[in-house]
């Protein structure tokens, strides 16, 4: 464990370790703290099969352990620990790992990522991995021609069940209110698309299968008088009703958009703090991949770097 490092990195998932590869192999020594789900979001999912490079696919535990070897060959000190609190106030940037032990770095890149909300449901936590999925880009391959339901009347849960609808044959929308809160023109596509059936005023309140999900328990208009109750057969269940990004102890010190994600200076890293900088999903609502991530972190090594010869850091 150092006290004092040329370049620390929170957070293990592409991001982070990619900024990893590249700022020790460009000899800033970094340490890099996992956080508390080490290797971040993929390690969730099962198989990988958009991430270049892997032809036969890969899974996201593996995916995330080739990710961190490769940061370690070149010398990057990998800690299990969690950010707990920030300094940015001065010169060197302090970060306290575990809520006792302080590090000063010359710079800090910010990749703790974020993490998709789910309706809080027992059945969502006992079919994870087998039909229960808050990322389509990603699972969305595995419903080729099946029924899916997406969660949620945003932005978000639209464009989720547009991309189904492009693979599945047929996806419902299950959303809480009567109206969608998404954009007019995220609606238009999503009520034009005739494979797509909206289930306004339904609440999903449970998941049913032997093998895997088999089917939805849904009430409608909930907890009025005329409550109905259904059963619907889907196969696969994904959550579209937001992410929050982990950005709590960065608050006080970082400019963050109205949701919380951190703002950047694009096409830079660079947050309103000089020194800190941000990668992957905690600046980025909009892709949420692994592969814009890790070209993100990329990004934050390299401003990292350039930020510490130009002072003789
Ligand atoms: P939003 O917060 O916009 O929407 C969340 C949706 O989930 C709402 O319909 C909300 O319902 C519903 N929801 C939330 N909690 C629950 C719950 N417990 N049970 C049932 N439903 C629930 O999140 P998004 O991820 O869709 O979008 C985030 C931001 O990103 C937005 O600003 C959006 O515009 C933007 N975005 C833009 C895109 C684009 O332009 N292509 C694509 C994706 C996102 P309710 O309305 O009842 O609150």
């Amino acid at each position: 464990m150092r006290n004092k490092v040329r370049c620390l990195i929170i957070g293990s998932g592409p991001a982070g370790y990619t900024a990893a590869i590249y700022a020790s192999r460009a000899n800033l020594e970094p340490v890099l703290y996992e956080g508390l789900q080490p290797g971040g979001q993929l390690t969730t999912t099962t198989e990988v099969e958009n991430f270049p490079g892997y032809p036969e696919g890969i899974t996201g535990t593996e995916l995330m352990e080739d990710l961190k070897k490769q940061a370690q060959r070149y010398g990057t000190e990998v800690y299990s620990g969690r950010a707990t609190a920030v300094d940015f106030s001065s010169r060197p940037h302090k970060v306290t790992i575990d809520n006792e032990h302080v590090i000063e770095a010359d710079t800090v890149i910010i990749s703790t990522g974020a993490t998709a909300k789910y309706l809080g449901l027992p059945d969502e936590t006992k079919y994870a991995g087998q039909g229960v999925s808050a990322c389509a880009t990603c699972d969305g391959f595995f419903y080729r021609k099946k029924t899916v339901a997406v969660v949620g009347g945003g932005d978000t849960a639209c464009e989720e069940a547009t991309y189904l609808a492009g693979l599945a044959s047929k996806v419902y929308m299950i959303v809480r209110k009567d109206h969608l809160r998404a954009s007019q023109i995220m609606q238009e596509r999503v009520m034009n698309n005739p494979k797509i059936e909206i289930l306004f005023e339904h609440n999903a309140v449970g998941l049913f299968g032997e093998n895997g999900v088999e089917g939805v328990h849904l009430v409608k208009r909930m907890g009025e008088p005329d409550e109905e109750k259904t059963d619907i057969a889907i196969d696969g269940f994904f959550l579209a009703i937001g992410h929050t990004p982990n950005t709590d102890i960065f608050k006080d010190f970082l400019e963050l958009d109205s949701v919380g994600y951190i703002i950047i200076d694009n096409p830079t890293s660079k947050t309103n703090v000089e020194g800190v900088f941000a990668a992957g999903d905690v600046a980025d609502s909009h892709y949420r991949q692994a592969i814009t991530a890790a070209g993100m972190g990329c990004r934050a090594a390299m401003d990292a770097e350039r930020y510490l010869s130009e002072r003789g850091l």
